[in-house]
């Protein structure tokens, strides 16, 4: 992560993601909400100092082209090869300050075949550093933590999304429940080489994210019944199937905020800080232990302050609908070896697991109860939907963002 302030000047383009654009999520019951909290320990994957949990397993320097970068990516593959996902992984040589690099994303998709998807990614990489001891560093916020959890994630969600296919397939879908949630698969993307080798510039950072959506962006797929395109002259490719990008970066230390960046996805947010309201009043998250809510208030004047450089933005110049998740302030140990399993506070990251369990499930119109054998009655099935935003966003438009550097590094 590099920290830009870039200016949000934007310009409006019609864009097929746009279409697939805000829709009524429904709001799990506070019973479901607990189901969901209980179906899998929320802590144990998160753990470091657990020698069996994912966190443990990727928390070593990892930079792209080593052999660390191989161990870390084998173990993401084998856990999701073991849940039977799809998984692609896109390897390229790009040329670096150091020469020519190996570099490797890792894809991997619950159903290859659904017509659309939302996408949990985040970098597995870790920033390299040519001398000891700083080449020691691991980056437990960045982004160790984030990808422990996605994993976590995968695992307690795929029962979930079993039980949903099962429901799709037999024509057991509640009249209430979404059609838009029934076409949409979970895509989880570990991106390579986000970090620079030396200093951040176009060319020397994100170097998994820029491959992947170039590569996207030209994959054209043939027409599909169920999916929605902007206009029949549109193609679709890969990249236009995503509905949203959720990218997290430098989360797991205490006491995190985070901000909405882009108009389109505030509904997005807004339903993040709504499911951490709910787990909250639940009494699943203690207050008492995580202190303030992790979310900022959104603000009439959040389009205007500039966003990250991070792994969304040749996504989100190519008119991805991009949710960011990141601490903001960076973490105080960013980039130094103060990022290692010391700086990771468990109940935070139990929160933001828990958080994003709800947030998917939701999204994805799961059903956590069902892994229960005393299922609720249909009519307990659904709270009330979740309360949209008040989005400031033309609902046919994307906004495409040109990227000035202002020169805020700090
Ligand atoms: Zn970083």
């Amino acid at each position: 992560m590099f920290r830009w302030l870039l200016i949000w000047s934007f310009f409006t383009l019609s864009l097929a993601a746009s279409l697939l654009g805000e829709r009524a999520l429904p709001a799990l019951s506070s019973s479901a909400l607990t189901d969901l909290a209980k179906m899998r320990d929320s802590s144990k994957n998160l753990d470091a100092s657990d020698p069996h949990s994912h966190l443990q397993k990727i928390l070593i320097p990892r930079p792209p082209d080593t052999e660390n970068s191989t161990l870390v990516r084998n173990y993401i593959v084998s856990t999701l090869r073991n849940l039977k996902w799809h998984i692609e992984e896109d390897s390229f040589i790009e040329s670096t300050p150091y020469g020519p690099k190996n570099f490797t994303n890792v894809i991997a998709t619950k159903d290859p075949e659904a017509p659309r998807r939302v996408v949990l990614s985040a970098h597995f990489d870790s920033k390299y550093f040519p001398f000891f001891p700083q080449n020691q560093f691991v980056g437990a916020t960045d982004s160790a933590a984030s990808c422990a959890m996605m994993l976590d994630i995968a695992e307690t969600l795929d029962p979930l999304l079993d039980a949903r296919a099962k429901r799709i397939e037999e024509g057991d879908l509640d009249p209430e429940e979404d059609e838009d949630a029934a076409e949409t698969t979970l895509q989880l993307i570990f991106f390579d080489g986000e970090e620079a080798f030396r200093v951040w510039s176009d060319i020397d950072s994100i170097y998994g994210a820029r491959h992947l959506a170039e590569t996207w962006a030209a994959a054209y797929l043939p027409p599909h019944p169920k999916r929605r395109l902007l206009s029949p002259s549109t193609p679709t490719t890969q990249l236009s199937t995503i509905e949203h990008l959720v990218l997290l970066d430098l989360l797991g230390a205490a006491h995190p905020l985070v901000r909405s960046y882009f108009p389109d996805t505030a509904w997005l947010f807004d339903a993040l800080v709504d499911a951490e309201t709910r787990l909250r009043t639940a009494g699943i998250l203690d207050a008492a232990v995580l202190g303030r809510s992790f979310f900022r208030p959104r603000s009439a004047t959040d389009n205007s302050l500039g966003y990250m450089g991070d792994d969304h933005l040749p996504f989100l110049r190519r008119g991805v609908s991009v949710l960011h998740v990141i601490a903001e302030p960076f973490p105080s140990v960013w980039h130094t070896l103060g990022d290692d399993a010391t700086v990771l506070d468990l109940p935070t990251l139990r929160a933001w697991n828990l958080i994003f369990r709800v947030f998917f499930a939701e999204y994805l119109g799961l059903r956590p109860e069902s892994s229960k054998r005393d299922e609720p009655s249909p009519s307990k099935r659904h709270a009330p939907p979740v309360k949209k935003s008040d989005s400031e966003l033309t609902r046919d438009s994307a906004f495409i963002p040109e990227l000035q550097n202002t020169d805020c590094e700090s």
